[in-house]
C-alpha cells in the first residue's frame, strides 16, 4: 500500500513512520530549519537509494552500505551539509562522491544544476539510472573520474560538495570555485577523525571555518589520498 505524499514522491506505509521520526527528530529538533533543505528531505525517496535487504532501514539515524565498500550518508548529514551551502536553484553545484545518488538528489530537488563525480563506474551508473527514474535526472550531469581533480570543463561552480575526506582541500576544487562561491569538504585522516570545512572565496583566496566532527570515507585520487 503507498500513501500520496504531498510532494509527489511515494512512500511505503511501513517507512512513513520513520521518515516521519527522520524529519521531525533528527533534522528539525538537531537544528535544520532550512524550509528548502526539509520539504527535499521529506520528498527525495531515501528508500529508493538503499539496496533493498536495508531498506526498512532507509530513515534510520544511520549510514548504510550501499556496495563497493561505500556508504550512503547519515541523514542528518546530508541535511547538515545542505544547509550550510545555502542552495539556491539556478546554482551550478559540483560534487564529488556521487556515492548512491542521494545527496544529488537533494541539490537536484532544490533546483541546483548538479555535475556529480563517482571513481566507481557501478555506483555513478545506477545513481544516473535511479535519478532518471525519479525525474531529477534533467538538472544532472554523471561522470566515473577522479574528483579530486575536479571538472575543469564545467567549472566554475558556485558551490563544491565533498562526500569524501581529504588530508586538504585538493587545489583543483580550491580553483574551480567562482568567487563568492562555498566549498565544503570533510579534512583530516584516512579513517574517522575528520572535520567539515567549509570555505568561502573571496578576493581569490579561500577563508576556511571548521564546522562539525565527521566520519567519511576517503577520498582517494590525485589531488587527495592517493589509492595504494
Ligand atoms: N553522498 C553519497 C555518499 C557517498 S560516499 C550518498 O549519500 O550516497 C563517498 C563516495 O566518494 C564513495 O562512493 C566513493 O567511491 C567516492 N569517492 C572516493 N574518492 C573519490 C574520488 N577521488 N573521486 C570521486 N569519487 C570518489
Amino acid at each position: 500500500m503507498m500513501m500520496p505524499e504531498e510532494n509527489g514522491f511515494d512512500v511505503p506505509e511501513e517507512l512513513a513512520d520513520g521518515r516521519r521520526r527522520m524529519l521531525d527528530a533528527d533534522l528539525a529538533g538537531r537544528g535544520i530549519s532550512d524550509p528548502g533543505v526539509l520539504a527535499a528531505m521529506a520528498s527525495v525517496p531515501r528508500h529508493e537509494f538503499v539496496p533493498f535487504p536495508l531498506r526498512i532501514h532507509s530513515y534510520d539515524d544511520t549510514p548504510l552500505g550501499i556496495g563497493c565498500g561505500q556508504t550512503i550518508s547519515q541523514p542528518y548529514v546530508v541535511a547538515y551539509m545542505t544547509q550550510a551551502l545555502r542552495i539556491a536553484p539556478g546554482m551550478r553545484v559540483l560534487e564529488i562522491g556521487t556515492g548512491s545518488g542521494y545527496q544529488t538528489a537533494v541539490l537536484a530537488f532544490m533546483g541546483a544544476e548538479v555535475f556529480t563525480v563517482e571513481r566507481y563506474e557501478e555506483l555513478s551508473l545506477a545513481a544516473e539510472a535511479r535519478l532518471d527514474r525519479l525525474g531529477l535526472g534533467e538538472r544532472t550531469t554523471f561522470r566515473t573520474d577522479d574528483g579530486s581533480l575536479g571538472w575543469p570543463e564545467a567549472a566554475p561552480f558556485d558551490r563544491i560538495l565533498a562526500a569524501a575526506a581529504a588530508p586538504r582541500i585538493p587545489a583543483a576544487l580550491a580553483e574551480e570555485l567562482a568567487e563568492g562561491g562555498l566549498l565544503l569538504l570533510p579534512v583530516g585522516a584516512l579513517r574517522g577523525n575528520q572535520r567539515l570545512e567549509l570555505a568561502e572565496k573571496r578576493n581569490g583566496r579561500l577563508a576556511v571555518r571548521p564546522l562539525l566532527d565527521v566520519s567519511f570515507v576517503p577520498m582517494l585520487g590525485a589531488g587527495a589520498f592517493k589509492a595504494g
